[in-house]
């Protein structure tokens, strides 16, 4: 059984979320905590529960979910793992920052690549990868089959989607993800977006005014 607890961080309101169970070992998922009161907030959590994190997981290299990455690598001397097709988005990042005058400490490079083909393990959980590009090129989504959730970045929002006009973005190809990796989910499955309240597939299919 795996709980998830989510922090919204940073001046973009970025969902970053901390998946465990049982055994207390842990996964960080786009860690967006940009300050010290935000890094605070996020170990305070994980040495309160005794939790141990494993992993660093990135949907994507926005700017807004990466943000914590170096913070979390440092911290804990832990992976961080995102697709490879995600590099140039990160390499981005800090050209963007000085751009729009935000404070960020780069993101190390990936300890390694993942893509659709791989299966994350936690303590006794696990989580399948699906490739769903168009808001970003190499975006993935994590998928917990037993309890049918999805932790889904920026692609689906509730009553909305992710954005296509950044670099890389692709519309059609994020509708096509949207049909293809999450639509053919049962209704019951729950969505938890990188910004905003979770949604489910049986809402979105029925309400989303982008995907008629
Ligand atoms: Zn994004």
């Amino acid at each position: 059984m795996i709980d998830i607890k989510y922090f919204t961080f940073n001046g973009f309101r970025e969902n970053t979320f901390l998946l465990f169970d049982k055994t207390k070992e842990c996964v960080i998922i786009d860690p967006g905590c940009n300050d010290p009161y935000e890094e605070k907030q996020l170990v305070d959590f994980i040495e309160d529960h005794d939790l141990t994190p494993k992993i660093i997981l990135n949907t994507h290299c926005h700017i807004d979910h990466v943000m914590g990455n170096k913070f979390i690598v440092d911290r804990f001397n832990i992976p961080l793992l995102f697709n490879k097709i995600e590099c140039p988005v990160l390499n981005a990042a800090v050209g963007y920052a000085d751009a729009c005058n935000i404070q960020y400490t780069p993101s190390p490079a990936a300890t390694d690549y993942i893509s659709e083909a791989d299966t994350i393990e936690f303590g006794k959980s696990k989580l399948s990868i699906v490739f769903v590009p168009g808001h970003s090129p190499g975006h993935i989504a994590f998928v917990c089959d037993d309890q049918k959730f999805v932790i889904s970045g920026d692609v689906l929002f509730q009553g909305s989607i992710g954005r296509t006009d950044l670099p890389g973005g692709d519309f059609a190809a994020l509708a096509e993800s949207i049909k293809t990796k999450f639509f053919t989910l049962s209704d019951d499955f729950q969505i938890y977006p990188g910004h905003g309240p979770s949604t489910n597939i049986a809402f979105e299919k029925a309400n989303n005014p982008f995907l008629s």
